[in-house]
């Protein structure tokens, strides 16, 4: 009789009879592991309990593994499936898939689109199948067989006709429910005991914004109550922290679809934070060496084409304007042609370099309507940009200058948890970039020795660098758990190619400079984002849209000191205000709580005899009462003094 041969994760080798399943193998092993088994892996591949085995590596998979849980997730998008074909018999579906922390299912219903309303009901009868321990079987089909099942399903036949014609392809069976997909499900519905639907929300039909909008349906599981109780308090922690959520209840920005997706207005509270830092900025990046010019957003066409934007970059560019008199054009994706004009604009000497410009520059780039979040990921963006022209023999002092300067930056803004990435050309995929090997060798290898140099930690990644040369990028988190770049250095032998730069050198030749782009404290938008989750909202003082409010006691007897206050803290540039509604005093200060304002000053006739103010921090239950002069003094201090470098 024939055999499979496995190889077992220890190196140990055992034949079985054909025909055996993975479970027959997990309980060859211990009836423990027969028990607990959930999938197995062979070759790397997730394979059902109930699949036969083949030659190959085994490796038995359990709750206690991560891939356990996309076993269930995996499994729980499937039972979902079933339940939304019992609840909506007209419904179709989309795809099915896995997330971070749970899984998703797509639906087309006609008729009345589900929605967030739907939801209890579809969770009570989910749990229902779920008691009834429904079996789940499998079958092994030809791509042909699963199109004709699926035939009355454009979505399902579209993804089968994706499969390569040789596919097998695994249907699966719920009661009268019929579905197909990876494989990694469970026998039953019996481990799904802990599974929650959690939101409703459109995504376009295979993630492309020209396709019809389904309605995904989102939901997680786990093994035990516990770990879906820490799954709770992280979604309810990443939800308060989220800066969507907090610009809302904060008043501070709004992105409006109807108006425009991806476009964000700043009310004047998120423009006061966004001004701050501009300020702040500005000022460092001049303290250290930085030029500041303005150039226009809008752009002819040709330099785009000459930068090579147009060739490599199109897909995340506005198309253009055709003014109709043979000029195009283009809102710009990136500053870096329009920094070019300005070192162009006159003949450079070795003397000027390293020459650095500057420029918090409005940029465009048509990013994927899903991709669109809050303030973290626009089309309308401004960059933090700089651009330092220098030397070949400055490229690795000037490098080290940036990143010192950014990690004073850092400093500045209490960022602490962020790592370096090193991104290099995918080498599989060379025709994406600038086509000079010789430059991606030396600009990569200059990158990685100057950071060993440092003595600084990094990641390398290939496939992520720009396509005009390799870059380092500075990664952080954002609430929701996705990792995002915040800042970056790059390197370019390209575009001063390209724009023939010149600087006459000691010797009164002309040489090519070196421009490496980079962004201290990325755009505008993103680093917005980036400090409202990680200070939760409650800004430092000094970047507090509101730093103080001031509550009269009675309006009538305290108003005017009240305002006397707040006149002179206004003239030291603080932003104060009163908050005298007709409101109860405990009404008024947990609203200034709630609103995040670092300072609650409370007036009323103790103080106004003693020209003091009772002070509240933020996040503080007791109230101390201070000499009005020396706290407002107190307060300039701590709002001038934030650059601690
Ligand atoms: P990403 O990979 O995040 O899309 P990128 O590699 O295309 O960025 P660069 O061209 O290096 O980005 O842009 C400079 C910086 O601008 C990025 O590091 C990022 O912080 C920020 N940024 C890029 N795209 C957006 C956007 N759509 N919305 C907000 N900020 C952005
Ligand atoms: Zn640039």
């Amino acid at each position: 009789m024939a055999e499979v041969k496995l190889t077992f994760p220890d190196g140990k080798e055992k034949n079985f009879p054909a025909g055996t399943k993975t479970i027959d193998v997990a309980k060859s092993i211990s009836t423990s592991l027969g028990k607990n088994a959930v999938a197995g892996k062979l070759n790397g591949q997730l394979i059902d309990l109930m699949a036969p085995v083949s030659d190959g590596k085994i490796e038995l998979i359990t709750a206690k593994d991560d891939a356990g849980l996309k076993v269930l997730w995996n499994t729980a998008s499937l039972v979902l499936g079933a339940a939304l074909h019992d609840l909506f018999p007209a419904m179709t579906f989309g795809e099915r898939g896995l997330t971070e922390h749970g899984f998703y299912y797509d639906t087309d219903n006609a008729a009345k689109p589900v929605s967030i309303d739907d939801l209890a009901a579809i969770n009570d009868h989910l749990a229902k199948m779920i008691a009834d321990k429904m079996a789940i079987t499998r079958q092994v089909v030809k791509k042909g067989d699963a199109l004709a099942e699926f035939k009355a399903d454009p979505y399902k036949t579209s993804l089968l006709n994706a499969l390569p014609e040789d596919a097998q392809v695994v249907l699966y069976r719920i009661g009268d429910y019929l579905d197909f997909g990876e494989q990694g499900v469970l026998p039953d519905t019996h481990l799904l005991k802990v599974t929650k639907l959690l939101s409703v929300a459109g995504a376009y039909w295979q993630g492309k914004s020209s396709n019809k909008m389904l309605q995904r349906v989102y939901g997680t599981a786990f093994f035990t109550q516990k770990q879906m109780d820490a799954d709770d308090a992280r979604r309810k922690e990443a939800h308060d922290r989220d800066h969507r959520v907090i610009g809302n209840q904060l008043d501070l920005f709004f992105v409006d679809p109807k108006v425009g997706a991806g476009l964000p207005y700043w009310m004047p509270k998120g423009a006061t934070i966004r001004r701050t830092i501009e300020r702040y900025i500005i000022d460092k990046e001049v303290a250290h060496g930085y030029q500041h010019v303005y150039t226009p957003v809008l752009m002819n066409l040709d330099t785009y084409k000459t930068s090579g934007h147009w060739e490599h970059y199109r897909d995340d560019m506005f198309p253009p304007m055709d003014m109709g008199d043979g000029e195009e054009l283009e809102l710009r994706p990136m500053n870096c042609p329009s920094h070019i004009q300005i070192y162009n604009h006159h003949i450079r000497s070795y003397r000027e370099l390293p020459l650095r410009l500057a420029e918090l520059g409005m940029m465009h780039r048509y990013e994927k309507s899903g991709a669109l979040s809050g303030l973290q990921r626009v089309r309308e963006m401004t960059l933090n940009d700089g651009h330092t022209f220098v030397m070949l023999d400055q490229i690795k002092d000037e490098f080290k200058k940036i990143l010192n300067l950014m990690i004073e930056v850092y400093a500045d803004f209490d960022i602490s948890d962020y790592s370096f990435r090193l991104s290099y050309r995918d080498p599989n995929n060379t025709e994406k970039y600038f086509d000079d090997d010789d430059m991606w060798n030396r600009a990569q290898t200059m990158l990685k020795g100057a950071m060993d140099e440092l003595g600084l930690k990094y990641t390398e990644a290939e496939g992520e660098a720009a396509f005009y040369g390799p870059k380092l990028d500075v990664q952080t988190k954002t609430a929701l758990g996705n990792e995002e770049t915040l800042s970056t250095i790059q390197l370019d032998f390209m575009l001063p190619e390209r724009f023939d730069l010149k600087y006459v050198g000691r010797d009164g030749e002309e040489h090519r400079p070196v421009m490496i782009h980079r962004g201290l404290v990325s755009t505008m938008e993103r680093f917005t984002a980036y400090l409202t989750e990680m200070y939760k909202g409650a800004f430092p003082t000094w970047l507090a849209p509101i730093q103080a409010v001031i509550i009269p006691v009675k309006n009538d007897l305290h108003g005017d000191y009240a305002r006397e206050v707040k006149r002179r803290m206004a003239v030291n540039g603080l932003r104060v205000k009163i908050d005298d509604r007709n409101e109860k005093m405990g009404y008024k200060i947990r609203e200034a709580q709630t609103q995040k304002i670092p300072y609650t000053l409370v007036i009323g006739d103790q103080e106004m005899g003693h020209a003091s103010v009772s002070v509240r921090h933020y996040g503080e239950d007791k109230a101390i009462t201070e000499d009005t002069n020396m706290y407002i003094d107190a307060m300039i201090a701590e709002v001038h003094n934030y650059s601690r470098t």
